[in-house]
């Protein structure tokens, strides 16, 4: 039985999400799930240095405008250029570290 965040390792050795898409794929709901996964995959950033493994981080971007945010791991409400919220979610992929 793994745990929920050995299921997202697994799902992000195999292809990039959105912490949407994760949230999805594990089946949680409701507002908090967004941020439960954030905190994981900030932990699992972690872990995954002792493993010769990264979290790579395509950033969140601005569908307005384009504006990129920097890679981090969060999902921001508002672009700073054109203040719209149509943001698109930031993807995560972990690789291995060459
Ligand atoms: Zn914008």
């Amino acid at each position: 039985m793994m745990t929920r965040r050995q299921r997202i390792i697994s799902l992000l050795e195999e292809g990039d999400y959105s912490p949407s898409e994760l949230a999805k794929a594990l089946d949680m709901r409701g507002r908090g799930s967004i941020k439960i996964i954030l905190e994981d995959l900030k932990a699992i950033q972690r872990t995954l240095k002792r493993e010769g493994k990264v979290l790579l981080i395509k950033p969140a971007e601005c569908r307005n405008c384009g504006f990129v945010f920097k890679p981090e791991i969060k999902v921001p409400s508002k672009c700073p250029r054109c203040k719209s919220e149509w943001i698109e979610e930031p993807r995560f992929k972990i690789v291995v570290r060459d």
